[in-house]
Formats: structure tokens, C-alpha cells, sequence
């Protein structure tokens, strides 16, 4: 059976209460250079949490720049390159400084730049929960065991599935996540097959992943570096599901049904 993960945020609630009220800075003394490493940062926003089964929860996200990918339904092709230079300290007491117990590392493709996982341990150890926003194109391995991370299956819709890492399976753990956008039946088709290769419901019903998301791409019109992409009907993809009986729990973005979905910093 899955936790729920707002359970699992209730104990950390509290340190990130007293993140907030300054104890952070009684958090083991993290060497110097770690917090001034730097970090190519595209945004800093508090939002709601709009994927994964942590949909809903206010969530502090930390967007880095840059992605080694050019999926064609990418809706943040500004990270690709817009930024700046931020050191791992700013960073971390911009986090700090919300309030929020729930932190996204996101993209661009987070895990792209080394001293990310660097980012991730500083912010497991301020007590906070730290999910990971990752195409899984990238090794995860490095990842501090606390951090929670939702890895993005690339389909052939995706125009990217050539560049899945699927070692990274093999590191999956029992809070960690495993996402499918869908851009058509095909997708729909292959990411049922890979669900059955891979066993990932029988790891999920032995708790031994968090949960299998299958989500509906939004349409995506051409840009100047990704090819666009029409969308799929939520729809057809809920039909879908209950008519295969498939064990996975669907999802959409939150965030783009409250807002305008072309909104940044959201
Ligand atoms: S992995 Fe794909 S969707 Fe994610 S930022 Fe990179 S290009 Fe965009």
C-alpha cells in the first residue's frame, strides 16, 4: 500500500518551522566550501506543489538552468540557458527564508550540473523534504538517500527516449516516483510495456517504489528549440487506464489549471 506523503512531511513540518525561525543555522556546520559552490539558477518561487502524488502541498521551487534534452512538449525552454550564478548558500537560505518544509529541485534537468547534489544534502540536512524533479537521462546514484526523486521516463513521444538511463531503475527507492508523459496511444502502449518489464507496480504494491504517474502531455506549440507537441486528452488517457485496469495513479499539472499555463514562477 503507498504512504501518504503528506504524512511523511508532517515530522518535517516542524524543522522547517524551526528552519524558519533561524535554527537552521544550528544544523551541522557544513564546510565552507560546499555552501560557496556555485549553481547556474534560473528562478526561486513558492508555489503549489502541481505533480507527483505531492500535487497540492506548498512547495518552495529551486529551478536550475540548463538541459542536455530537447523533449517536444518542454514547456520551460527559458531554463535552457536564461540564469545566473548563485552560490549554494544563497540558495539554500532563499529556501530557508519561505518557511516551506517542501522543496523541487526542477529544470532544466536539476541533476545536469554536479554540485546539485551538493544542493540536495545541504537541504536533506535543514530538515526539509527535498523532492527531485529529474528526466532520467542523468545517474541519480549520487542523490542523498533522503531526498525523494520522481524520475520523467522519456516515451518515443518525447522525441528523447533514446537517452533513458534505465540503470537508474535499479537505484529506484520506496519514496521515489516514476512519471510517463504520454503525447498519444503509442506512448500509452510502450509505457505499459515498460511498466510490465520493469515490474514497477509489483515494487510499488511491495513498497518497494512510491508511486507509478501517467500523465497527459499538454499541448506544446513549436519553439525555438523543441519541436511542439499536440497534447493528449486527459480523457482518453483516464479511459484508457480504467479499461486496462493499469495500477498507476494519473496525473496533471496542478499548477497549469489554476494558473494560465504559460504563467512563469508558478
Ligand atoms: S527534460 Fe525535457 S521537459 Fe524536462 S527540461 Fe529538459 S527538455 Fe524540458
Amino acid at each position: 500500500m503507498q504512504t501518504n506523503p503528506l504524512q511523511h512531511l508532517m515530522p518535517t513540518c516542524h524543522g522547517a518551522k524551526a528552519a524558519a525561525a533561524g535554527s537552521v543555522l544550528g544544523a551541522p556546520a557544513m564546510a565552507g566550501d560546499v555552501l560557496a559552490g556555485t549553481l547556474r539558477l534560473n528562478e526561486i518561487f513558492h508555489s503549489i506543489q502541481g505533480e507527483s502524488t505531492w500535487a497540492g502541498a506548498p512547495c518552495v521551487f529551486v529551478r536550475l538552468t540548463g538541459c542536455p534534452l530537447r523533449c517536444t512538449y518542454c514547456d520551460t525552454e527559458y531554463a535552457f540557458r536564461e540564469g545566473r550564478t548563485a552560490a549554494i548558500g544563497e540558495i539554500v537560505d532563499a529556501v530557508a527564508a519561505t518557511g516551506c518544509p517542501l522543496v523541487e529541485l526542477t529544470g532544466g534537468e536539476p541533476l545536469a550540473q554536479k554540485r546539485s547534489f551538493d544542493l540536495v544534502r545541504v537541504l536533506c540536512e535543514r530538515g526539509l523534504t527535498v523532492l527531485i524533479e529529474t528526466s532520467g537521462a542523468v545517474d541519480i546514484s549520487p542523490c542523498d538517500a533522503r531526498a525523494v526523486r520522481i524520475l520523467d521516463i522519456k516515451t518515443p513521444g518525447s522525441g528523447e527516449a533514446d537517452r533513458n538511463l534505465w540503470q537508474n531503475l535499479a537505484d529506484l527507492r520506496a519514496r521515489d516516483e516514476v512519471k510517463f508523459v504520454l503525447t498519444d496511444r503509442a506512448d500509452y502502449d510502450w509505457a505499459k510495456a515498460k511498466i510490465a518489464e520493469h515490474r514497477l507496480a509489483e515494487r510499488v504494491r511491495e513498497g518497494r517504489l512510491g508511486a507509478i504517474l501517467l500523465s497527459a502531455a499538454w499541448a506544446q506549440p513549436k519553439g525555438m528549440e523543441i519541436t511542439g507537441c499536440a497534447g493528449l486528452s486527459p480523457r482518453s488517457l483516464a479511459e484508457w487506464i480504467v479499461a486496462d485496469r493499469l495500477p498507476v495513479r494519473m496525473q496533471t499539472q496542478l499548477h497549469k489549471i489554476i494558473w494560465e499555463p504559460q504563467t512563469r514562477g508558478v
